[in-house]
């Protein structure tokens, strides 16, 4: 196709089969909005990831394990998940080098707790140990079923995109960002307080949220979350 966007799309691999794992529903919402999806795998060659970043349009930052807490400056609870120490290498620096491009960025689940931290963030560990009253962010529901709303921060870029005040999604994560990293703000919070989305205040696309669009994205009804991805693809076409 002619003026599609190449969007990497970051990967994690299974710590017990060394099998590298794409849900392959992040490239498939790529594809359905025009993009060209490119799978990266991890390396911890600072070459390859400046490699990676000239070649791409734009960055997609995948969910998966939790980040290590000694990136954001805290030790490991013991409520904190698996986490991937190559990963968060890989990606924090990939991260840094699409910012430092100015080029467009999306983040689902842990790609808003990444972008987060890349930018100098920190995240709970455990929302429900860690804020006691938070809702249930780690829904009974499959991923294709919205569990609660969030309301969306007026005059933000996500407001502009979604066209709405008040959004229905899913929720798979026992983690969130806690303190805000400088460069970013609040777009979106769920009604217990947890944020759920942020933006870039200075750069044109960087935009993250703690839902899966992905999951939702194509479904009848669930046309905001489809336009998340035709923003970005079309952000990643500038
Ligand atoms: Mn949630």
């Amino acid at each position: 196709m002619i003026n599609s966007p190449i969007i990497g799309v970051t990967t994690s691999v299974m710590t017990d089969t060394l099998v590298l794992h794409m849900n392959p529903c992040y490239p498939d919402a790529l594809l359905r909005a025009g993009g060209t999806p490119l799978l990266l795998p991890q390396t911890g060659d600072a070459s390859a990831v400046a490699r990676y970043a000239q070649l791409i349009d734009g960055l997609l930052l995948s969910g998966g394990d939790d980040i290590d807490p000694a990136r954001y400056g805290e030790a490991q609870s013991w409520s904190c998940g698996d986490i991937c120490p190559q990963r968060d290498e890989f990606e924090l620096a990939l991260c840094r080098e699409v910012l430092r491009l100015g080029k467009p960025i999306f983040g689902i689940c842990r790609g808003i707790q990444l972008l987060n931290v890349a930018l100098g963030g920190t995240l709970y560990q455990d929302l429900k140990s860690e804020w006691p009253g938070s809702l249930a962010h780690q829904q009974h529901q499959k991923p294709e079923y919205t569990s609660h709303p969030v309301s969306i921060v007026s005059d933000t870029q996500l407001q502009h995109i979604l066209e709405t005040d008040m959004l229905a999604v899913n929720s798979h994560h026992h983690q969130a960002v806690k303190e805000l990293a400088p460069e970013l703000r609040v777009s979106a919070l769920s009604p217990d307080g947890v944020i759920e989305a942020v933006e870039h205040m200075q750069l044109p696309f960087c935009l993250a949220v703690q839902w899966h669009p992905e999951r939702l994205a194509w479904r009848p009804g669930q046309d905001a979350h489809t336009a998340l991805f035709r923003a970005f693809v079309e952000a990643c076409l500038r």
